[in-house]
């Protein structure tokens, strides 16, 4: 789960209608889910963090500090559970890359640092939130080939092709054309999270990484000169809750 950085609000006063917020969300954050770091060209939605349908929360319905970008599964598994904010790990708040692992299966599990935290449950609430802890779906097209129609499944496809663009990479690694388009080409397919753990070892890819996915490097959560995970989170905004990782 990438980590991003909102910024102060571009309205003065709270948003009448929540979806006049997403121009600026987009140019800000990206066209990415703020859970599952697809890109979203179309249909992405204003998330509320703290949801629009609990009475607790309705005078949150127009506020910046409490909308991210949300996709339809990620959206759909959220619905109108209660999220507060000290006992799961958000993006806009704590330094999430730090907190999780991808692994090339899919799976998504709490990191050494959360785990030696205190947080591994934590970890575990936060995926269960949007359902990034799901299984994939037996999906087969007619010849037995699975389809990639969920997220589970998408983040192994996508590994596929973070493996291929290091290949080529490693076998002409000063070649700035072959960097730069590896790093369009996560832009393009979205989730940030998998490209930086198969570019572990390389350093100038992780720089081009967090460059390239708006509002990453705002987040603080990455060294300026090693591009590496600062924890806990700095939450520059000091938003309610934040830091926790
Ligand atoms: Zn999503």
């Amino acid at each position: 789960m990438r980590p991003i950085r909102r910024g102060p609000s571009p309205r003065l006063n709270d948003f009448i209608d929540y979806a006049d917020a997403k121009p600026e969300l987009v140019s800000r954050l990206g066209p990415y889910c703020s859970f599952c770091e697809r890109r979203v060209p179309t249909n992405l939605a204003v998330e509320h963090v703290q949801p629009k349908g609990l009475p607790a929360y309705a005078q949150l319905i127009g506020r910046w500090d409490n909308f991210l970008l949300s996709c339809v599964n990620c959206n759909a598994t959220k619905k109108d559970k209660d999220v507060r904010l000290a006992q799961v790990l958000l993006p806009d708040r704590d330094n999430t890359f730090a907190a999780l692992i991808y692994q090339p299966d899919g799976t998504i599990a709490p990191s050494p640092t959360a785990r030696a935290a205190g947080l591994a449950q934590m970890v575990v609430e936060t995926l269960a939130l949007t359902g990034l802890d799901k299984a994939a779906a037996d999906t087969p097209d007619q010849n037995g080939k699975q389809v990639a129609l969920d997220r589970m499944r998408q983040r192994m496809e996508t590994w596929l092709e973070a493996i291929y663009a290091k290949s080529a990479i490693d076998a002409h690694p000063t070649n700035q054309v072959i960097r730069h388009m590896a790093a369009r080409l996560a832009s393009a397919s979205g989730f940030f999270s998998i490209w930086m753990a198969v570019f572990d070892d390389d350093a100038d890819m992780r720089r081009r990484l967090i460059d390239t996915f708006p509002g990453t490097g705002e987040s603080g959560c990455f060294g300026m000169t090693d591009a590496r995970p600062v924890s806990p989170a700095p939450n520059p905004d000091a938003l309610a809750g934040g830091g926790k990782i």
